[in-house]
């Protein structure tokens, strides 16, 4: 058989067919249609194997391609560097790893230390040995439990599950890694879920973080080390803390003496309107992770970032070489990521993306509170910069989540529309009713109203008013 041929497109989707793996679906789909295959990208569109032009509002389908398609800046830049260096173990240091790493840390106030890896649950792991590490030589391994919360998520591999708070996620997967201990969510729209109802705003945001010490205490102070928190829960639902949540939080770290962990992965690099997403909040993270948006998908890298003060703590100690961190990621040598990386920041700043993000996304809020008024099964909006979510019911005073099948067909509608939108996220009760919504951060109002307009007419058509 001749070898395929890249504009052969019948013979891409047969080859797809035939060995492909997809990531996050159900095979039996694709039984009786064909696997989407994205052929090409330019800023906020894509198009399939068909000719069909997508106006992509998932920016890559999970929250990754921030500057957008086909920025030859960013692929003419690893290009050059790959020619010039390509690979070499982070045991040593390369130009473009040093380049962007002053630029991640000029951005990151109180923080100073990258090591580099290729994907998000790799940060997370990397994070969690180093927590466990400290706690072993400073705690002798009493002080080691991580705290996560319902409804987050860390990545896939059977640690960063361990640190799951979504129970959908992690049937099967089990036995998990031990040390891992849930705390309650903070999602102010099911606080009745929480017996909380009779509480909102400021006063919900205490009590959701209170919990938390509630936990603490249940699990005995001296055995907990860390608490690892997204600063904006992603796929858990598009959850936005509530006012007062994080200033509790950063108190009761304080209490504890607990190492805080940040997850970044989706909301690190501008997402949502900031550099990081915890820099709304004013807390200080003695860890941050970060992947997805890092290089747009430009390049595979993640990074985990630390203050001085944790890299102090694993320094070599000649008397016990245990005390340095024997970690390594082989692809965190690969210098196509921060050779990319560097060029996507150098973007955002030139092309004033953090601004437009903050512009955009309060269009899109906007847009999207127009369509709770007109449709009832719209149950609450919310999110930060470009990073947005519609939680649908079919009762509003009961927030009885709707049928998967029809946010499916909502999904359906829209892709017909020409508009591809998500709803990997999910409520509490595990239904996949919250749409979620992130364009790259170069939206126009144009792009916004597009996309709210084809909900608009896919609630219509699906739900009948
Ligand atoms: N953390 C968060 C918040 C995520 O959303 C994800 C991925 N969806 C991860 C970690 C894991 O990242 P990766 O898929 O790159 O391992």
């Amino acid at each position: 058989m001749d070898d395929l041929k890249p504009n052969d497109l019948s013979a891409v989707v047969e080859a797809d067919r035939a060995h492909i793996w997809h990531h996050l679906l159900p095979h039996k789909a694709l039984e009786t249609t064909d696997p989407r295959i994205i052929v090409e990208g330019r800023g906020m569109k894509v198009w399939d194997q068909h000719g069909k032009e997508h106006l992509d509002a998932v920016s890559g389908g999970v929250w990754t391609v921030n500057v957008g398609y086909g920025r030859e800046e960013i692929a003419d830049a690893v290009r050059d560097q790959l020619v010039k260096m390509n690979y070499f173990a982070q045991t040593a240091g390369s130009i473009p790893g040093s380049m962007f790493a002053e630029k991640l840390i000029s951005k990151m106030p109180g923080l100073s230390r990258v090591f580099y890896a290729n994907s998000g649950s790799e940060a997370n792991e990397k994070a969690f040995k180093m927590i466990r590490q400290i706690s072993a030589r400073k705690h002798g391994g009493k002080k080691h439990k991580i705290l996560y919360r319902e409804r987050d998520y860390h990545g896939t591999t059977i640690a960063c599950l361990s640190a799951g708070g979504q129970q959908e996620r992690n049937a099967h997967y089990g036995p998990f890694t031990p040390g891992f201990v849930e705390v309650p969510h903070c999602l102010e729209y099911r606080r009745h879920e929480q017996g909380l109802e009779h509480l909102s705003g400021a006063e919900y945001g205490r009590a959701a973080a209170d919990a938390i010490e509630e936990v603490i205490l249940r699990e005995g102070p001296d055995t907990v080390g860390a608490l690892c928190l997204e600063p904006i829960t992603a796929g858990g639902g598009v959850i936005v803390p509530p006012e007062g949540y994080w200033e509790r939080v950063q108190e009761i770290v304080e209490k504890y003496d607990l190492l805080l962990h940040i997850d970044e992965v989706v909301c690190g690099v501008g997402r949502t309107g900031t550099w990081f997403g915890y820099q709304h909040y004013g807390v200080k993270p003695d860890f941050v992770t970060m992947a997805k948006g890092v290089a747009s998908g430009y390049a595979a890298i993640s990074c985990l970032v630390t203050t001085e003060a944790v890299f102090e703590q694993f320094k070599d100690d000649p008397t016990d070489k245990l005390h340095y961190f024997r970690d390594v990621s082989t692809f965190g040598g690969c210098t196509a990521g921060p050779a990319a990386a560097l060029v996507n920041m150098e973007i955002i700043e030139r092309e004033g993306l953090l601004e437009n993000c903050q512009e955009m996304g309060a269009r899109m809020l906007r847009n999207l509170g127009q369509l709770m008024e007109k449709h009832e099964v719209i149950g609450d909006v919310r999110g930060k910069g470009l990073f947005l979510g519609a939680e649908l019911v079919s009762d509003r005073d009961a927030k009885t989540p709707v049928e998967e099948a029809h946010v499916q067909a909502v999904l359906a509608d829209c892709m017909k529309q020409g508009v591809i939108i998500g709803a990997s996220n999910r409520s509490i009760p595990g239904r996949n009713n919250t749409l979620c919504f992130s364009p790259a951060l170069i939206a126009k109002p144009d792009d916004i109203d597009a996309i709210t307009e084809a909900v608009d007419g896919a609630l219509g058509r699906v739900f009948g008013h």
